[in-house]
């Protein structure tokens, strides 16, 4: 069977950034909780990655996706040894390296974290002992060792020395391995404060994290350093440097292109003005999330649940409450 890349609830995620296993828990926890209780349910089952299985997409040319569970891995392969972008959760390494084996002899060389959440980074204390030097922006490094508390108050748990990136940046990165041209764009304060954008020059193909998903309802993690104006900010870079026929791969979700990163932004843009007229009119985050303003999109955006928009439209509430 395989489980959905998407399975994962977004609040569960940024309860428990960077410890890979607590958050596997709490992810399957949340996925078992009736709507309305995400993460309340007793008696959590250890999740069971045994059953994932990492489903292996070529985009273009050397570049892959593996899609198993948490975020989506880009992999660039060839001669010059293999590039990875993030690494799902440190139970599903030995399938990811698997996957890889099927496309690639090469070692895995280089890893670049897209943001801090645990689905995405998981991996990366499995990855740095097989000898990948894992990069990130700063933030994305300092929020590994120093979690939030988790919803229920208690401290979170720091990142192992391992799964912390040795290469730290604040501006673009360029790779240049395998005839590709690899850009890591930091993004700033978007999904969270550390994310990147992954540019493949020659694949014509981008790599996102979550900033954009090609399901659902957006997540601003404010709790790590994410707001509106920077989802806002990143999307616009993201159409600005794709073309008609840029492959763009969400961290979660199909990959998608520029008008499928163009519908999200306008959705976001137009779910922003209708709270913020609401917001004018004195109205309560309850009476703001209770207006359905998602609901003309749910179609297309396909949220897992009603929690997914509700969500959404709390985050934008609070963000634009907090600014008046
Ligand atoms: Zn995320």
């Amino acid at each position: 069977m395989r489980m959905s890349a998407i399975g994962c609830p977004r609040t569960a995620r940024f309860l428990a950034v960077g410890a890979a296993l607590v958050m596997a828990a709490v992810c399957v926890r949340a996925a078992q909780a009736p709507a309305g209780q995400a993460g309340a349910a007793p008696a959590a089952q250890p999740p069971d990655f045994s059953r994932v299985e990492i489903k292996t997409t070529k985009v273009a040319n050397n570049l892959y996706t593996l899609e198993g569970q948490g975020g989506m891995i880009g992999a660039l392969v060839g001669p010059d040894g293999v590039l990875l972008v993030d690494t799902q959760f440190a139970p599903l390494t030995d399938k990811i390296v698997a996957a890889v084996r099927q496309i690639s002899n090469m070692p895995i060389r280089f890893v670049i974290d897209t943001h801090v959440h645990g689905d995405h980074t998981g991996g990366n204390e499995n990855l740095a002992r097989l000898g990948a030097t894992i990069f990130s922006r700063d933030e994305l490094r300092w929020r590994l060792a120093h979690p939030n508390p988790t919803a229920a108050g208690a401290p979170g748990t720091p990142a192992p020395a391992g799964a912390l990136p040795k290469m730290t940046y604040d501006g673009p990165v360029t790779f240049h391995l395998n005839g590709e041209e690899v850009q890591a764009i930091p993004i700033r304060r978007a999904h969270t404060d550390g994310d990147t954008l992954v540019r493949f020059v020659n694949a014509d193909a981008l790599m996102t994290g979550d900033y954009f998903r090609s399901v659902g309802y957006p997540n601003i993690d404010r709790n790590n350093g994410g707001s509106l104006n920077g989802m806002l900010e990143g999307l616009g870079i993201t159409i600005g440097m794709a073309g008609p026929n840029t492959k763009v791969i969400p961290g979660h979700g199909p990959t998608a292109d520029r008008s499928g990163v163009t519908f999200h932004r306008d959705m976001l843009l137009a779910v922003r003005d209708r709270v913020a007229q609401l917001i004018q009119q004195g109205r309560t985050e309850q009476e703001v999330i209770a207006a359905r303003l998602t609901a003309a999109y749910d179609a297309r955006v396909q949220p897992a649940n009603q929690q997914n928009a509700d969500r959404f439209v709390g985050q934008v509430y609070a963000e634009l409450k907090a600014a008046r």
